[in-house]
């Protein structure tokens, strides 16, 4: 069996807490398709690659052994044995992967490694094109927004968290300099898949957001395989 779950939606909409919640609750595997363009960005900076040569990108993308280790709870972003988990985490290549994200040979090498990677079992897919562009056949797809206000808050908590340096005036501005570079590209540009179910996540907690989206999948599956973990334990085990 296959399914998959798609969750897009702009920077600090809460969809990396949600995916992983709710991958955990349900028992899919949890893919996070952002850190594969951070990796490819990682990649292109270490090398010094010009980010308008399509072709030299391509060739490295193809070449690239990204792959995710499973045997850790979020899932560990593997380029052959180096873990790169942690170094794709820089505001540097927040607008990098960005960047690399709107060229076309970047985007076709990505999207076939994503299904690829996908193409047995069960799996929640995290990103910007997951229920527009990759997975378009999916049978449960879900968009998060929330205000401005609220994504620059959690970004601006998330990085203090982390130990950096920054204030709430810089994040909001690479925060929208992100926004707007992933919603005007060209290709597969951030927006709802026309099918998704839109959950605004402002006032909501993520535990909050996960429960919406089971009711919902639960109200429309009709016994699929996911209705067996749809108990009150599974949403008692997100408190
Ligand atoms: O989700 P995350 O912030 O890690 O994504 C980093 C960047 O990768 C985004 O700003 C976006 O440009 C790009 N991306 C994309 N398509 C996806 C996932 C991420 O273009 N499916």
């Amino acid at each position: 069996m296959n399914e998959i779950i798609t969750i897009d939606g702009p920077a600090g909409s809460g969809k990396s807490t949600v995916s992983r919640m709710l991958a955990r609750c349900i028992h899919y595997s949890y893919l996070d398709t952002g850190a594969m363009y951070r990796a490819v960005a990682l990649v292109a900076k270490r090398r010094g690659m010009d980010l308008h040569n399509g072709e030299a990108l391509r060739k490295m993308c193809r070449s690239l052994d990204l792959w995710f280790d499973r045997g850790e709870d979020p899932p560990k972003l593997m380029l052959g044995e180096e873990d790169i988990s942690g170094l794709i985490r820089s505001p540097e290549l927040d607008m990098l992967s960005s960047s690399v994200s709107a060229v076309r040979e970047v985007r076709e090498a990505m999207s076939d490694l994503q299904r690829r990677m996908s193409k047995d079992g069960e799996f929640v897919a995290e990103g910007r094109d997951m229920g527009s562009v990759v997975f378009f056949r999916a049978r449960w797809k879900f968009y998060l927004t929330a205000s401005a206000e609220a994504r620059v808050e959690r970004r601006y908590r998330e990085r203090l968290e982390r130990g950096e340096t920054v204030t709430r005036e810089g994040v909001a501005e690479d925060l929208k300099r992100r926004d707007d570079q992933d919603r005007m590209r060209a290709l597969s540009p951030l927006k709802p898949a026309e099918d998704a179910v839109i959950i605004d996540s402002t006032a909501l907690s993520a535990e909050e957001v996960v429960e919406q989206m089971l009711n919902h999948i639960r109200e429309r599956s009709n016994g699929s395989g996911i209705s067996e973990y749809l108990n009150d334990k599974c949403l008692r085990g997100l408190k």
